[in-house]
This record gives structure tokens, sequence and C-alpha cells, in this order.
């Protein structure tokens, strides 16, 4: 009103008036408060009960409410999760045409447009009870067309209470979401009076729109044994619903739907709306980005190897090869398994053993299946039978090789790789001249490999001799006043006796990244206890102040030796004490032009898809400090302007930065009945002698690379145990184990960057991480690409090839092709082989580039997630430009001729 105003002695008011007049004229009622109640049943996929108890579940609530719809004509029901849609279909097929009838109805109204309602950090839409939310599913939901968002879960926050109900949430790229929380912070009320005036007094955005969901009903399958829970029950909140309709004084309620909440807000208050711009952060159950350490890791290793068969599959499939044919099949049914276990109390351990045991049982059929799959996709290309068939463009090495490696990344790697002895012995002329390899421990020949982007490379043994003939290197390890030094082209190394890092230069820069700081007790790959005793849920929390347990473990059992030996590796193990039952052992590794250091603790005697955020690393506010534990994938850097660390790690997702500290955490283990719990995590520590701004031009990347198995057994309770770690702490309950990095001599830098982002290898090996130096942003030092590399390694196949063949290349390496498959409808593939490309914006600017294919290229399409085709694209015969803005993802429907 006050904007209407104006100078004009007589009009000035006037339009002013006429709003206020409407205003008081409104009678009571007319702009009452609504609320929309809809009937929903809470039915977790798995959690204090097995998947097959839920398929029950799901028949016994459903059928109770087609017949409370029977006999409640208005009821509205909404119900999400495909899966379980599924299970209904298969077990329980004449229900389930009941539910088919109500839906048409729009009664039974299915939301979600996710498989299971999964966990949102690791991997939306109709997402009640996740632990978080990341930034980048707004643009994930925009891309299969779901521009609409409820969730109750961020109520939950311990520190911060949320500023809004009604709100745009706008994503990593810009993109924005309608989204809803539900005021009652509740997704099962009973329609009693305190819900439905909490709806009402908790609406943030009341003012701003003037209606509120309410979700009322039994969650999985009756909660609690001791409440009433009988169809009556039910029908009580029904007849509430009927008897508050429009009562004096009440909100009003009405039985209604996502659509009709949605499309009020949509036509009446979107211009209103306030903003929250990035993730939604839990502020509680930060213990479940480490809980449950072998499913987090078994979920990257199956993405990841589920993106190599589908990339190898493409391969053939645009070769044309028989006897290659795309396995859609097994495909559908392994990603679908996959996805079944990221429902939310799966993924982030939060469920009982037996279905952690169920989840395990899925995960190891899956790579049973597809194994063999990847196996015999890789000998198709490597046998070189499409070389005869079909002319591309290839890179002639001149060479016929009987070792073939595969990339299954757009961009071209150097590296250390190890190849099976008797693998080695087949290559030509492999016994004439072994300057240029290493034999390691395990029998294996270690070799220096470069090979082509997305595709397959001959292992050249000429290559092989030139680099090992290349400049001397220096001696590789020392001992020096019981430190260890390691030592290449780029990196060198100080490591004492407790396998601490004192030193790690970067050769280029000159630059120390570690200050040997003996007073505060810091040093780098410090292996720490912390004890853990949550406030709430074991298996879901860690709080703050386990922090001030910390014990660093420097009790040694067996002092760094050598290990590993020659011209292309050199490392040194040692072995710490945890207790007189546990201890650590750890290998350090530095491979010839590497420019990572490799932690692989091989034995621990007890242990943003798309994008990433960036984030503070102190705590001026009680947002910065609730972030105590926060979501990271592959990779996590702490940079100033040129010059920073990373760390990254190809299985952990718990991650934490303050002030100088960054710490991965490793692993969440029950180590009594009770349940306890006990984390380890690695740390990594950024001291900072001076203040901020322009000092320093040094830059420290961190790949700590390590695996880890806990050996220590409880056979009382059938699980992997560290029960005797408590021994020496002082409380006997919950234990956090953590290896710290402390960085030092360069300025503290202020923000710290995380990747949300998920991606599997043939089976699940030990947990690697890994450190290094490097020079400029992370994004120019390669941060990224280092860590797909860590996560899915080159892999090396028996075969015939004399060519290279590279599928795809990029030239700007900002710009990420993350997946090439078949369309999910193959049906019409007549005149070409049709493949799907989505790539994505990895540095946060805006990109261009060139797509570069050897294979004649028909047509190209821009489509949407669900593979829809929106526009045809210009293309030349074996390229196609591509322009991104930040973070942006897009996929391509690409046809190539048969
Ligand atoms: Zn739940």
């Amino acid at each position: 009103m006050v904007n209407l105003c104006t100078l004009d002695q007589e009009n000035g008011c006037k339009k002013a008036k006429e709003v206020a007049r409407n205003f008081f004229r409104e009678k009571n009622g007319d702009s009452q408060f609504t609320i929309h109640a809809m009937g929903h049943a809470h039915i977790d996929t798995a959690w204090l009960w097995p998947y097959a108890e839920t398929v029950r579940k799901c028949a016994r609530t459903w059928s109770t409410v087609i017949q409370l719809m029977d006999k409640y004509p208005d009821l509205t029901f909404v119900c999400s999760q495909a899966q379980q849609f599924a299970w209904v279909k298969e077990n329980y097929p004449a229900l389930y045409q009941k539910i088919k009838a109500k839906a048409a109805e729009g009664r039974f109204i299915p939301v979600g447009g996710t498989w299971v309602e999964m966990d949102g950090n690791v991997p939306a839409f109709w997402l009640p009870d996740t632990f978080g939310y990341s930034a980048q599913l707004p643009q994930i939901m925009n891309g299969v067309g779901i521009r609409r968002f409820l969730t109750i879960k961020i109520s939950w926050s311990l520190v911060n209470k949320f500023p809004h109900t009604t709100f745009w949430w706008q994503g990593l790229d810009g993109t924005r979401s309608l989204s809803h929380f539900p005021p009652a912070d509740n997704y099962g009320t009973k329609i009693d009076m305190k819900s439905v005036m909490k709806t009402r007094q908790g609406h943030k955005d009341k003012g701003r729109t003037n209606d509120a969901i309410m979700l009322y009903g039994y969650s999985d399958g009756g909660e609690d044994q001791r409440k009433l829970r009988t169809l009556q029950n039910t029908e009580t909140m029904l007849e509430r619903i009927e008897r508050l309709h429009d009562t004096d004084g009440l909100p009003k309620i009405t039985n209604s739907t996502p659509d009709l909440f949605f499309q009020k807000v949509e036509e009446n208050d979107l211009e209103n709306l306030c903003t929250w711009v990035g993730e939604l952060y839990l502020e509680m159950h930060q213990g479940t980005l480490t809980s449950q350490a072998k499913i987090k890791l078994w979920n990257r290793r199956l993405e990841i190897a589920l993106q190599t068969v589908e990339k190898v599959y493409s391969m053939l499939a645009v070769l044309n090869l028989k006897g290659s044919s795309y396995p859609c099949d097994i495909l559908d049914k392994s990603w679908k398994n996959v996805l079944l276990n990221q429902f939310h109390d799966v993924l982030p351990g939060s469920s009982t053993q037996e279905v952690v045991k169920d989840a395990c049982s899925i995960y190891e059929q899956v790579n049973a299946d597809i194994t063999p799959l990847l196996q015999a996709g890789l000998a198709s290309l490597s046998s070189g039978a499409w070389n005869r068939k079909r002319k591309v463009q290839t890179q002639n090495t001149g060479l016929k090789s009987s070792v073939v490696i595969f990339n299954p990344h757009c961009w071209k790697r150097s590296e250390v790789i190890s190849i099976p002895g008797k693998m080695f012995e087949q290559l030509q002329n492999h016994s004439q001249d072994q300057n240029g390899i290493q034999h390691d421990k395990k029998g294996n020949i270690l070799v220096y490999v470069e090979a082509q982007s997305l595709g397959v490379t001959p292992l050249s043994i000429g290559k092989m001799v030139d680099h090992g003939k290349g400049e001397e290197l220096k001696q590789w390890t020392k001992f020096d006043d019981g430190n260890v030094i390691l030592e290449n082209e780029n990196l060198k190394a100080v490591i004492d006796k407790c396998g601490r890092i004192r030193s790690l230069i970067h050769k280029k820069s000159g630059l120390d990244a570690f200050l040997d700081d003996t007073k505060k007790g810091f040093h780098g790959n410090q292996f720490l206890l912390y004890d853990d005793i949550p406030m709430f849920w074991d298996a879901w929390d860690i709080m703050d102040y386990h922090l001030e347990t910390r014990q660093p473990l420097t009790k040694i059992i067996e002092e760094p030796e050598k290990y590993e030996s020659g011209i292309l590796r050199q490392s040194i193990k040692f072995k710490l004490e945890i207790s007189s039952k546990s201890s650590v052992e750890q290998e350090i590794s530095l491979d010839r032009g590497d420019t990572v250091l490799r932690f692989h603790t091989t034995r621990l005697h007890m242990k943003f898809k798309f994008g990433h955020l960036k984030r503070p690393t102190h705590s001026n506010t009680s947002w910065d400090w609730a972030k105590y534990e926060v979501t990271g994938h592959k990779w996590a850097d702490m940079s100033q302007h040129n010059w920073g660390v990373s760390l990254l790690n190809d299985c952990k997702y718990g991650h934490s930065t303050e002030h100088n500290i960054m710490r991965l955490s490793l692993g969440v283990f029950v180590i009594t009945q009770n349940p306890t719990i006990g984390v380890v995590s690695i740390m990594v520590v950024c001291d900072h002698p001076k203040p901020t701004i322009g000092v320093g031009v040094h830059q420290l990347t961190i790949f700590p690379h390590s695996g880890m198995s806990v050996i220590t057994q409880n056979p009382t309770i059938g699980v992997v145990s560290i029960s005797d770690v408590f021994v020496i702490t002082k409380t006997p309950l919950l234990v956090w184990l953590s290896t710290q990095w402390y960085v030092c001599d360069h300025p503290k830098p202020n923000y710290w960057c995380g990747c949300p982002h998920s991606g599997m290898s043939d089976h699940p090996k030990p947990n690697h991480w890994c450190g290094c130096p490097h020079s400029g942003t992370f994004q120019d030092a390669g941060v990224i690409q280092a860590a797909y590399d860590l996560n899915n390694p080159l892999t090396v196949s028996a075969g015939q090839l004399n060519e290279a063949l590279s599928m795809f290349t990029v030239d700007n390496p900002a710009i990420i092709l993350e997946t090439v498959k078949l369309p999910e409808d193959t049906a019409d593939q007549n005149s070409g082989v049709v493949l799907v490309l989505r790539l994505y914006e990895a540095f946060g600017s805006h990109a261009q580039g060139t797509l570069s294919t050897p294979f004649p290229v028909i047509t190209v399409a821009r489509c949407n997630l669900l593979e829809e085709e929106e526009s045809q694209m210009t293309h030349k015969d074996h390229s196609f430009h591509i322009k991104l803005t930040p973070f942006q993802v897009v996929s391509f429907l690409v046809e190539f001729k048969k």
C-alpha cells in the first residue's frame, strides 16, 4: 500500500485506499488459511524389516486404503516409490487392478518420480524422509519434467530452523523448483488439533501464500503397536476432516491432491515467494554419510561398473559386431537393484543388519551378472574383429599387441598399471627388453602406459621401454634420521616413523605443503581415535563434541620399511597399534611420473552428482558450524588463489573442513551388541600462520590412496567388529578413528569445495585415497579427472589389436562425458544406431567444446533426461559443438550409421 501512495494531493492515496477497502471487505472465511489434507502411509522400503516384509506391508496398507476410499468418496491418498507399485503388481495383481481404477479417478495418486525414496546426498522430488538434499537436484528434477518438490525432513535440523515452508529452491546451475515443507513437520499426522494449528502457525511463508499440505495416516504398516491403528481409527481422521471442513476460527481442511495445492500456489503466489539457493543441509544424521561403509563401497563400484558396461556395449553397438548385442535386460535389472539399495535407510546405513545382509547379497548378484558381461564386451573390443569389419579413423601404433587397455574416460591417461604376469608373457617381444618394467610383490608386472580417451589402446612394449630408459631417477627411497624420503620427478615426501607426512614438496613450485609443527601435535596422515557418543540415534548421528576427544595413534609395531622397489613404483609399509589386539597397516607409494602420493591402508585391524559446492572453512554463523560433517563424493579441495589441497577417495562420502583441517570419514563399525559405532576418518589440515589475502603462490593436492579391511571378528554378533578399540578410549561406547593431515605454510583458505557426484569395477576393492601437490586452480590441476581415474582404473584384457580406437574425445577438460548408453527405448533403431550421450560442465564456468568421434554421425539432437528429443543440432561428419553454462547437465541423442 505504501508503494501505491504518490505526492499527488488529490489522488495520492486513491489506489492504496482501494487496496485497503478490498482487504477489509473480506468476510471471515473467505481468506481463511486452507489445509490440503492428503492420506499418506510412509512405507520405508526396508528399515527395521527386510525388503520381503515391505511387499506385504504395501499390500496390507493399500488394501485398507481402497476399502476406505469406497466408504469415503472424497478420500485422496498420495503414494511414492515405483518399486512398491512393481511389487504389488507382481504379487497382488487383483489389488493392483483396484489401485489402477482409483488412480484413474485421481484419488490414489502416484507421486515421487524415483524408483524408491532414495538417499538424497549420495545419488528427489517426493522425499519426506531423506537426510539432506544435493544442490543438483533442482536441475535433475527439471530434466525429467518435475518442477515441484516436497519434504519434511529439514524440520529435524538440530541447530537452525529453516526459514521457509513454501519457497523457490534454486540449485547449483540456477534451476528453480517450487518447494513445500508441510508445516506440521510430520508425514503421518492424525488430523489432531495440535497438527492442524501447527500447520497454520508453523507456516513460515504466511502472507506470501495461504495454503499448506497436511499428510495424515499411519506409516510403515501401522507404526507403534501401542497406538490404536484399526480401520476405524483412520476413519476417525476422515471424520475429523469432515467436521473441520469449515469451522469458524480454524483453518479450513479439505481433501486435496498435490496438484490442487501446487496449482493454487502457482496461480496466486509465485511472485511472492522467497528463494533458497544451494543444498538443503540436514543438521542431523551426519553419521549416515559414513555408516555401513561396505554398502557405500558397493554402491560406488556398481554405479561406475554399470556405466562402464554401457560404454563398452555402446561402442560394440556402433561397431555392429555380431554376438555383442546390447544387454538391455541385465542392465535394466541391475540398475533397478542398485537403485533399490539407494533407499533412504539402506544406502545411509540406518537399517538393521538383516537389511544390510539383504542389500549385500543383491549387490553380489548384480556383480555376478555384470562382471562376465564386462569381460566379454572388453574381449570383443580387444579382439580387433571390428578392425577387419569396418573402416574407422584409428591411431595405428604399428604394433600388434596381445594386451589391450580400456580407458572409460573421455581424456587421455598416462599412468603405471599392473598386468598379470601370464598376460605379460604373451606380449610379443616381451622377453627382449625388460628395462621398462617392474616386477611387483604380487607377481604382477608394472608398466607405464599411455591410453587413448574412451576406447581401447594396444599395449606398446616399445613405449614402455622408451619410458623406462628415460631420465634416470635419483635414489627414490632414502632412510635418513628415522625418516623416510620418497621422491620422484614431481614430489618429495618426508615420512616419519609413525608414517606421518612431515614434508611434501611440490618440486615445480618449490613449496612445501606441510609444516612440521610438532608443538601442536599435528602431522599429515595422522591416524586418530575419537570417542563417539551421539545424543540420539547411534547409527545415524555424530555430534560436534566428538572432535574434542582426539587421540593420535603413535605406538609403532613396525617401522616404515621398503616394500615395492623399482623404476616405476617405490613404496614403504608400516604398522601402528590401536590396542593390544588391533592395528593399522598402511602402504605409501609414489609412481614414476606421478603427481600424487598414494596411501593404501591395506590392513586395519579393527577400520553432488554433477558439479561442486563451495563451502566456508570457518564457522561464523550457526549455519556454518552446524556443518561439521558434510557430503562430498569423489574429491574435496581446499584452495586459495592458485594453491590448494585436494583429498580424493574412491568410496567415501563424509567430509569436514574447519580452518586448516580437512577430514574424510572412512568407516562406521558396530563394535558391541548395543550397538556402538566407530568412525575412521582421515584428516587434511592446513595451517595458516598469515592472513588470507595475497600471500603464497603454491598449491597442494592430496590424493591419499588407501585400502582398508577390517579383520577383528566378533563371532557373537556375526559382523566385523572393532570391539577392542574402545579399550584405549575413556568411554566404552562409540569410537572414531581418523588419520589427519596437517598441511601448512600457506595462507588459510576461506572456502573449500566438495563434489556431489555418484558413479564400479568388477569387484569391490579396498578403499583408496591419495594426495598430490599441484599448482594452479584445482580445475586446471586436473583434480576432477584424477578423482575419476582413481575411481575407475584402466582395465587390461587379452586381445589382438594393432590400432587404438578412441570412441569419443572432448577438447575441453571442463566438459565431462559422464554417460554413453543406448536409449531406454531401443524399439526404432532401424536406420542407424542411436546413443544417448550425457555431459556436464564440471568447473563452474561457461564452457564450449567439440566432441569428436571416428564414427560417421547422421543426426544429433538435444534431449531431456527422459531421453525425449527436444531439438535438432547442427553437426559435422565426425563432431559437434557443445556450449554449456556453469554446472549444466545436457543429454544428446546421436545417431550413427549402422
Ligand atoms: Zn523413511
